[in-house]
């Protein structure tokens, strides 16, 4: 998952050239501020239809940015295995 979050500018994808279609999916987002992890259930967002690149509405972003902040008292917390990676060959 990409930690990364893009506003929507105009379509195509800019990534794959593919044509959004401009009608949204409901997606579960993970971000981070510093060292606290969120993780958003049904956000909507544009899904690349080719390449699954999410675009999300400056004011989607927004919302998330706020609720980060304060959280909502149903904040459900789940806990999360964190591993370092290594290869093992
Ligand atoms: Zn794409």
């Amino acid at each position: 998952m990409s930690s990364k979050t893009k506003t929507i500018e105009l379509e195509p994808c800019e990534y794959c050239d593919a044509i959004l279609n401009g009608r949204e999916k409901l997606v579960t987002v993970y971000r981070h501020r510093g060292a606290s992890h969120f993780i958003f259930e049904h956000v909507p967002a544009q899904v690349c239809p080719r390449c699954g690149e999410r675009y999300f509405s400056a004011k989607v972003v927004r919302e998330m940015d706020r609720l980060m902040q304060d959280q909502p008292p149903h904040a459900s917390t789940v806990s999360v295995p964190v591993i370092e990676f290594t290869l093992a060959a």
